[in-house]
This record gives C-alpha cells, sequence and structure tokens, in this order.
C-alpha cells in the first residue's frame, strides 16, 4: 500500500487521514502542535473546535444538516465523534469539545495505518509522496508563504471579506428592476434596488450605527479599499456609498423613467437564479443587525439570509482557478488541499471536503478513479463550490462559504416551495450510495 502525507490535525486533515487510512494506505500526519498553534487555539488537542461547540442543525431539509447525514452514511470519524460527544442542543448537533477531540485522537492512535508527527511543515514538499495539506484558515506563516509563492499573490488571501446572499424568492419583486449598467450583458444578471435620498440616508445611519461582530485579539483590520466593509465607507462620509457600490449611473429605473438616487446592485449567485449576492456589500455586522439594516432597502424588508457577510481572517485558495479537480496544484500533481483552505466555510464543511479527498484519493493510490460525488448531493454540491460549478458569473471573485442549497442543481419540473428542500434530500440519499460504494 502507498504512503501519503497529511498536514494539518484538524477537521479536514484528521477525517482525511482516516479514510486514507481505512482504505489501507500508510498515512504520516503532521501537527504542528504542540510545538505551535495557530492564534485561535487554545489546546494541543487535534480537532479543536475553535469557537462554538455546534456542528450546526442536524435536519436533514437543511442543506448541512443533510451534509451530516452524509457524512455518517459515507462512515465519517468526525461525525462518529461528535455522535459520541454529543450535548442536548435541540435540532442542532452540539458537542463536548474535549470528549470530542479525545475520542478522534484515541482512534487515529489505535490504527494501525497512522502515524502522528508534531511538526510544523514548512514548504510544499516536492519528494512526489502524495500529500493532503488541510493547514486551515489559519495556515502556519512559512507554509502560507510557499503556497503563495507558487500560486501567485492572489490566488491565496488572507481575509474573507464577503457580502450576504438572499433567497431569491425573498426579494421583493414589485421593488426592483432588472437591468445592467448601461445596458452591457444580461440584463435579468442584475436586480437593482433603487433607493430614495430619504432610505438612502436612513441606510447609512443603520450601518455607521449598527452593532459589529467583535474581531479577534489577532485581527487587526487590514482592508483593501477594492474590498472595504459596507460599514467601513459608509463612516468615511454619507456619500462615499451613493459614490462607491450604490451609485445609480448608468441605471434608469423603467417604472419612473428616471435614474434612482442610489440602488443596491443584487447579482444572481447561481444558474438556477435562485439566490442573490448584495453586490460590495461586504460587513461585518452582526447577523441580527444585517437582517434589520438591509431590511430599511425597500426590496429586501422580507429577505431570507442563505448567508450573511462577514469580514475575518482566513487563508484560502482561489480553487477554481488554481486547483484541479482532484483539489491537486497543476504545477505538483502529488499535492492536493482539503479543509477550509479550499475556500468552503465551516467545521462540517470543513471535515467534507477532507472526506472527498481522501476518499479520491484512497481509490486512485489503489489504482481506481473515483469521479468527484454526483452534484446533487451536499458533498458534490460543496465540491462543485471549489469548482465554482454553480456559479453564475465565472469571472466573480471566489469567496468562501457554508454549504447552501443555492450550490445544489435545481430540482426538475415545478414544486411547491415547502417540498422542494425535502425533495432536495431525498435525491441527494437516492444519489449518495452509488458514490460511496
Ligand atoms: C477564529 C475562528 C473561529 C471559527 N469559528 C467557527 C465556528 O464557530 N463554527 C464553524 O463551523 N466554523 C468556525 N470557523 C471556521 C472553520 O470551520 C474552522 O476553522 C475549521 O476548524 C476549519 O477546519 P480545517 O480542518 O480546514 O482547519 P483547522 O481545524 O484549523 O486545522 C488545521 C490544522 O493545521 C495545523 N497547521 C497549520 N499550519 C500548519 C503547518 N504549516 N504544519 C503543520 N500543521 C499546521 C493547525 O495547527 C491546525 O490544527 C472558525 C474559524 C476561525 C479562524
Amino acid at each position: 500500500m502507498v504512503a501519503v502525507r497529511v498536514v494539518g490535525g484538524g477537521l479536514a486533515g484528521c477525517e482525511a487521514a482516516w479514510q486514507l487510512a481505512v482504505a489501507g494506505h500508510d498515512v504520516t500526519l503532521h501537527e504542528m502542535k504542540p510545538g505551535k498553534r495557530t492564534p485561535a487555539q487554545h489546546t494541543n488537542r487535534l480537532c479543536e473546535l475553535v469557537c462554538s461547540n455546534s456542528l450546526r442543525s442536524n435536519n436533514v431539509e437543511n442543506a448541512v444538516g443533510l451534509l451530516k447525514e452524509e457524512l455518517r452514511r459515507g462512515g465519517s470519524l468526525v461525525l462518529r465523534a461528535a455522535e459520541h460527544a454529543r450535548v442536548p442542543a435541540g435540532d442542532a448537533l452540539a458537542v463536548d469539545r474535549d470528549v470530542f477531540s479525545r475520542f478522534i485522537e484515541d482512534a487515529l492512535a489505535s490504527h494501525p495505518h497512522i502515524r502522528r508527527v508534531s511538526e510544523e511543515v514548512l514548504r510544499l514538499p516536492d519528494d512526489g509522496v502524495p500529500t493532503v495539506i488541510a493547514t486551515g484558515p489559519l495556515t502556519a506563516d512559512a507554509l502560507a508563504a510557499d503556497i503563495r509563492a507558487r500560486v501567485g499573490r492572489d490566488a491565496l488571501a488572507f481575509y474573507d471579506a464577503i457580502a450576504p446572499i438572499v433567497e431569491a424568492d425573498s426579494i421583493d419583486r414589485g421593488q426592483v428592476f432588472a437591468a445592467s449598467r448601461w445596458g452591457k450583458g444580461e440584463s435579468a444578471d442584475y436586480l437593482n434596488c433603487p433607493l430614495t435620498e430619504e432610505e438612502y440616508n436612513a441606510f447609512v445611519d443603520g450601518l455607521v450605527h449598527a452593532e459589529k461582530f467583535p474581531l479577534h485579539a489577532f485581527e487587526e483590520p487590514r482592508y483593501f479599499e477594492g474590498c472595504l466593509p459596507a460599514e467601513v465607507m459608509a463612516a468615511r462620509g454619507r456619500q462615499t456609498l451613493a459614490y462607491g457600490p450604490m451609485k445609480p449611473v448608468g441605471l434608469t429605473d423603467p417604472r419612473t423613467g428616471r435614474r434612482p438616487f442610489a440602488v443596491v446592485q443584487l447579482r444572481k449567485e447561481d444558474v438556477a437564479g435562485s439566490a442573490y449576492n448584495l453586490v460590495g456589500f461586504q460587513t461585518r455586522l452582526t447577523q441580527p443587525e444585517q437582517r434589520r439594516v438591509f431590511g430599511i432597502i425597500p426590496a429586501l424588508r422580507q429577505a431570507r439570509f442563505l448567508r450573511y457577510g462577514a469580514v475575518h481572517r482566513n487563508s484560502y485558495l482561489d480553487s477554481p482557478r488554481v486547483l484541479d479537480d482532484r483539489l491537486a496544484l497543476p504545477a505538483l500533481p502529488h499535492v492536493r488541499f482539503a479543509g477550509q483552505v479550499t475556500g468552503v466555510e465551516g467545521y462540517v464543511e470543513s471535515c467534507a471536503i477532507g472526506f472527498v479527498v481522501g476518499r479520491m484519493l484512497a481509490a486512485e493510490l489503489s489504482g481506481r478513479v473515483l469521479p468527484p460525488p454526483p452534484p446533487t448531493t451536499a458533498l458534490g454540491a460543496l465540491y462543485g463550490h471549489t469548482r465554482a460549478a454553480q456559479q453564475a458569473d465565472k469571472t466573480a471573485r471566489y469567496d468562501p462559504s457554508n454549504v447552501t442549497w443555492a450550490m445544489f442543481p435545481p430540482l426538475p419540473g415545478r414544486h411547491r416551495k415547502d417540498d422542494r428542500k425535502r425533495l432536495m434530500s431525498e435525491r441527494a440519499l437516492a444519489a449518495l450510495p452509488g458514490w460511496l460504494e
């Protein structure tokens, strides 16, 4: 059996190591703890949950609940540990974090094909040994610098600055008009939410005074001028947004025949048009404040958020552009990536990409080709996110994301809204066994 190296003993690395070892490959797991920790870590344990102890909803009619169910059915070590360490939390799967980490450490330590090495990996190995890099959102500096040198300056980001995404059918269509600026491109790709001067002023005041999500001690706000949080722009001056992402130039509201005072542009997030991104509205407002302040925009009064805006430290690759379909680097084909560093967000999502990469690599090393999971499954939909499979605009910036229904191909035919998630979930669980076998 083939020797494999996994770097990073977090959710993705431990899951990938387990899947490889179960398939009979000899895995060396390199984790820099206890010699060194990332600034978010407080313990020397593997699979440390650095913040919340919740793995979120367990309901299969919720995208992350479905993802967990697929991992469970696939024999995920992380999910087994979570069930073992479960504490009561209603619909959510929450865990005792120490019990959770200990379960994983014991399982890895007692597996005859896994060896743990406590060392920091300083550069991408070029010795040809199949390697999975799963070093997470706070990949240590030396390795991050080496990755950046190989993929290019712009292809490894150190900060997330993401804008909210709302469900298409929660947008008030009576309050928007479809048009691209100056009539360029497909008009249906953008929905414009016009604001009067009064509404604009209320919105700016809302942004400036809203409660912000506190930064961690290691996160000094180093914003890029091209990607400033909306509230930072609003605080620079009352008209800053009106000359920035809210500028109305090149847009005429067909209902009035005039240019609105300001607009918020919504861009189709997925090919099916089931979700829209608020263009240029990356934000650090707390989630309730995002609902309240974006609710000042007439078209978004009843908006349901699929993803909230966020700004935080996060090392992640521009995966659709710099990785191939195995999530490997074309210039170093023995090196592939897994977990949050590929541009997924969240404990379960990171574990899921570790699971997929571990399975695909294990098959390849045994002389078989395992294709990626079907796109109708949550595993496949999330993997598809790292390939920008459902992204409507392939040239748009690649943003990290939790798993959302917008990543799934739409259901054929018409269905009642209340039935859609159940049907998507049933479709996923029916498609999964074929891939797992
Ligand atoms: C501050 C913070 C809070 C978060 N809170 C949540 C939350 O509440 N809920 C949620 O779902 N998600 C949260 N996340 C996002 C994310 O889900 C977690 O970071 C998740 O742990 C990512 O899993 P991973 O396996 O990709 O990376 P990690 O779990 O971070 O694992 C990476 C491992 O690699 C090791 N490592 C790094 N560099 C090297 C190197 N060069 N050599 C050897 N080892 C190395 C690290 O020590 C670490 O153990 C948070 C992220 C951050 C940064």
